[in-house]
């Protein structure tokens, strides 16, 4: 969850001028723009962050081609987006994964998602590579202790304090999470199938030489417990020698899949495959449905799938869906350096 999470007045009819799905950076800038043009604005995203792939792939990798930055940490880049998006309060809809859209009365757009239903005027998909989901271990335990003690996400921390933990995972977020905790929960362990580290090679070295205990070559088993979790089995996948550890709060950070899925179904016309198809103004086959970044692609333009590249087709988009909304508006927004802010 966003630090700096805004107070949101929604529309008295419930109807958003934009709706943008996904809260990758195109996502955000977009919903920037959106607060620009006043538009009443609403963004779902699958995930319980903002952030897109640079939260989920790569949070602790510098990046040298956002512009302003001559260098900046991915996480932090999220952070200065965030900020200057949320400004204009839109609506945040987190942990939420769009599913269905439909043209409704009056050509209002229906989205349905997993947990409601949401009406929207116009619809701009920043939806990437498509909705993440944390990959999850085939395990009957860790099932029955889903929200109960297992987690792939940490959203507050403070459950942990003074606990024991047991992190599974060997990229940034495990690492990172084993580090960020080791002076707030009572002990963590750390395991990892092989002794290769996807995380940065600085996080692993400064986890080496801190007090977490780290098991390579081990994973999780069982999860034992009633009501709330008392211990872990974890075995040595070379011996198969099984060691039990007294837990409370197991994490698992095994990576993210993503999936396009639903998007797909939609009726909108795709380009190569993986990509929606969009016209320079960054429409979609469905009138006032937009795309921008990296899910969007023009024909016969192959596509430069960054950054700044979806800042830009955001930024056209949101500013086409507003005279979709007011024909006879200017597509130009003037210059936010000539607004009172
Ligand atoms: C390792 C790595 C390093 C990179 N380094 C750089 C770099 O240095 N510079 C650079 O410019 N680019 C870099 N990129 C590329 C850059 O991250 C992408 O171009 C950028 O993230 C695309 O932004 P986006 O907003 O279009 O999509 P994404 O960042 O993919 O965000 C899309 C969001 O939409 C959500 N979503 C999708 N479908 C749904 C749905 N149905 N319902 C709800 N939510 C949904 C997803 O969960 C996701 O959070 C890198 C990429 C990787 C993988």
């Amino acid at each position: 969850m966003p630090e700096n999470m805004p107070h949101h007045n929604p529309p008295a009819n419930g109807i958003y001028d934009v709706t943008i799905i996904g809260a990758g950076p195109a996502g955000l800038f977009g919903a920037f723009y959106a607060g620009m043009r006043e538009m009443s604005c609403k963004i779902i995203e699958a995930l319980p962050e903002v952030g897109g792939q640079l939260a989920v792939l790569y949070p602790e990798k510098w990046i040298y081609d956002a512009p302003g930055y001559p260098k900046i940490l991915a996480k932090d880049l999220v952070k200065r987006l965030w900020e200057q998006t949320a400004r204009w309060n839109p609506r945040l809809c987190l942990d939420e994964r769009v599913n269905l859209l439909r043209i409704g009365e009056d050509s209002i757009m229906v989205l349905e998602s997993d947990k409601g239903v949401h009406y929207t005027r116009t619809l701009i998909i920043c939806a990437g590579v498509g909705a993440f989901s944390p990959n999850k271990l085939k395990n009957e335990t860790v099932d029955r202790f889903e929200g109960r003690g297992v987690y792939y996400f940490v959203q507050d921390k403070t459950p942990f304090r003074g606990k024991r933990l047991l992190i599974v995972g060997g990229g940034d977020s495990a690492v990172d999470w084993a580090l960020n905790l080791k002076d707030y929960a009572k002990e963590i362990t750390l395991i990892h199938r092989r002794d290769q580290f996807r995380a940065h090679p600085s996080s692993v070295t400064e986890l080496m030489s801190s007090p977490v205990h780290v098991m390579l070559y081990h994973e999780l088993k069982e999860i034992r417990g009633d009501n709330h979790i008392e211990s872990a089995v974890v075995y040595d996948n070379r011996t198969k020698a099984e060691t039990t550890l007294d837990v409370d709060y197991i994490l698992l950070n095994l990576g993210f899949k993503a999936d396009l899925g639903p998007i797909k179904e939609w009726g909108l016309e795709q380009q190569a495959k993986r990509y929606l198809k969009v016209n320079n103004r960054q429409e979609t086959s469905i009138p006032g449905v937009y795309a921008a970044g990296d899910v969007a692609a023009q024909p016969d333009v192959e596509p430069l799938n960054l950054i700044a590249t979806g800042y830009a087709q955001a930024a056209i988009a949101v500013n086409y869906a507003y005279t979709f909304i007011h024909p006879e508006a200017k597509v130009f927004p003037g210059h936010s350096s000539e607004m009172r802010l």
